[in-house]
């Protein structure tokens, strides 16, 4: 059951450290996130995963990893300079400033229509480059990362033994000045991209471009995001972007939002290549290009089998890792009803929360919008209580919420119901889960059966190369609780049989089920249960 909406996600990544606000202790900076513990090893798992299909598992592709800054004159024939803009207007009543497309004339803010015209607004960040500040010695930090692999395509080409089709990959930050950052980690300034640039011979651009769509749709699939969630949108010719004979957006259906881009696959033509070369007259270029008397390149490939230079066509699948991260929790993410809970034990709850309802209703340090917005959430979660038990802790979460006096009572009453009756669990699949593997002694007090975890979590760790943690501040059942939260597919519980026959109790996250395996052979049972 993916998850119901971006908060229950955010609640969970704050709460767990897979995502902290950027400069947290300053009061943060908008659009822009840390990635804490958990959310690193995640990212990286993605990252990991998506440059093995990308890179390891084909033959006809090559990694890249260019600089962020890079000769400003990369962006003048890019494009970006001119064209890289999105339409800002102004609310003349409450000065804000918005993207004109995502709002439908009327300030998101207070509302009113007085708004001024869009004018375009270029979402390139500028920054200082040398000690001399003039007006000539600025460079971008780069909105993609797909030109450092134009620009590199000659030296990708004359270094390696590569034939068209080939393609190079690429995976690194890129920062885009968005006027409004928003929805978590959907739309930020400061983010990675997977990007391939895939180049082949005009003429077969289109029989590749189907091809990449379903590589790429099979790798959605392969790190659990399903073809059912995500619609492929075919962009109508009048809205592509300046390079783009044909791109398809893959639109996933993110949780709060609806179906949003997660990637887009576009067939560029030879326009990038073509626009930073020089000599372009003499290219036979198909693409509109502005004249380029900068370059000192023609970004050509020799066919033998015809004699000619030709300027490669390019597929492109770009897809954000932020955005990715999103869909991945989202597919993953489930809360269950272990046992049904007494009913006395809900009863107790439902008074606590009528309670909150009310202090709520009465209370004048709310905006009348999030008393609303409390108030309905509430009651959506009342009337289902004994299934909803969980979402009480994401209506506490909810903006204005945590300066209701009484919201305090309400989540002492209902925390150790939900402990005991339900659980939250990310089922990630294996390779991508922070943590494969978590390894509890059953006394934390007995050094026999603590030697004997640590010397499982390190030698999985170390010599078996699967992250896995030790953890002895709980009780089992609470244990495994904080595993599943966090998606590790494996609990392994040491005790006195293991000191014994050398065997361990190991318990599955998706089914509970428990099997006992010799220690030995844990690395062996963990990567077969994980394919
Ligand atoms: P949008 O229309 O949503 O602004 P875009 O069409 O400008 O996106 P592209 O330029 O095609 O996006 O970038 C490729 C991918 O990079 C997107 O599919 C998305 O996954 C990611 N991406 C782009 N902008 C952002 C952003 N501001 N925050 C997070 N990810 C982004």
């Amino acid at each position: 059951m993916p998850a119901a909406s971006l908060e229950q996600l955010a609640s969970l990544c704050k709460r767990r450290g897979f995502i902290y606000p950027s400069s947290d202790i300053y009061g943060g900076l908008q659009g822009v996130f840390d990635y804490g513990p958990l959310g690193v090893e995640l990212k990286n798992n993605i990252i990991n995963s998506w440059w093995r299909a990308n890179v390891y598992a084909r033959d006809d592709m090559e990694g890249l990893d260019a600089s962020i800054l890079m000769n400003k004159l990369v962006w003048k024939y890019s494009g970006h300079e001119e064209t890289f803009n999105d339409p800002l207007v102004d609310c003349r009543a409450c000065k804000g400033r918005w993207r004109a497309d995502h709002i439908k004339g009327k300030c998101p803010s207070c509302g009113s229509s007085d708004l001024t015209e869009p004018r375009p607004f270029n979402m390139m960040f500028k920054t200082a480059v040398g000690p001399v500040a003039d007006s000539d010695s600025f460079a971008y930090l780069r909105p993609e990362t797909a030109q450092g692999i134009f620009a590199n395509f000659g030296n990708v080409l004359a270094t390696t033994s590569r034939k068209l089709p080939f393609g190079i990959a690429q995976v690194g930050k890129a920062f885009r000045n968005e006027i409004n950052p928003r929805n978590f980690l959907f739309r930020v300034r400061e983010f990675e991209q997977m990007e391939i640039e895939f180049f082949v011979m005009p003429g077969s651009e289109e029989e590749w471009h189907d091809r990449w769509l379903e590589d790429r749709l099979s790798w959605w699939e392969s790190i659990g995001v399903p073809r059912h969630q995500i619609q492929i949108y075919d962009v109508p010719k009048g809205d592509l972007a300046h390079y783009s004979k044909r791109t398809y957006d893959l639109m996933y259906n993110y949780p709060s939002l609806g179906y949003e881009e997660i990637e887009g696959i576009a067939s560029r033509s030879d326009y990038d290549l073509g626009s930073h070369s020089r000599d372009q007259e003499n290219l036979g270029l198909s693409a509109n290009v502005s004249t380029n008397r900068d370059s000192v390149a023609k970004l050509t490939y020799y066919d033998q089998a015809n004699n000619r230079h030709v300027v490669p066509f390019v597929i492109e699948p770009s897809a954000g890792v932020g955005r990715c991260f999103l869909a991945v929790l989202s597919e993953a993410y489930d809360e269950q009803l272990v046992k049904e809970p007494a009913a006395d034990k809900v009863e107790t709850v439902r008074t606590a929360l009528d309670a909150f309802v009310k202090s709520v209703s009465r209370s004048e340090k709310l905006s009348g919008e999030q008393r609303d917005a409390i108030v309905a959430q509430a009651e959506h979660v009342s009337a289902d209580l004994a299934n909803r038990l969980p979402q009480v802790e994401q209506l506490l979460g909810m903006p204005g919420a945590d300066g209701i006096e009484v919201g305090k009572k309400l989540r002492g009453v209902a925390q150790p119901v939900v402990d005991e009756f339900y659980r939250t669990v990310l089922h990630l699949k294996p390779h991508l889960a922070p943590n494969k593997v978590a390894v509890f002694p059953l006394k934390r007090n007995h050094e026999g059966l603590v030697g004997l975890a640590k010397g499982i979590r390190s030698n999985l760790q170390l010599e078996a190369n699967m992250r896995t943690v030790y953890d002895d501040t709980g009780a089992i059942g609470k244990l495994y609780r904080r595993q599943d939260e966090i998606g590790t597919p494996f609990c392994v519980t040491v005790d006195f049989q293991s000191l014994e026959d050398g065997s361990v109790t190991v318990r599955d996250r998706d089914s509970m089920q428990q099997e006992r395996v010799l220690a030995s052979e844990l690395e062996q049972y963990v990567r077969e249960k994980s394919r």
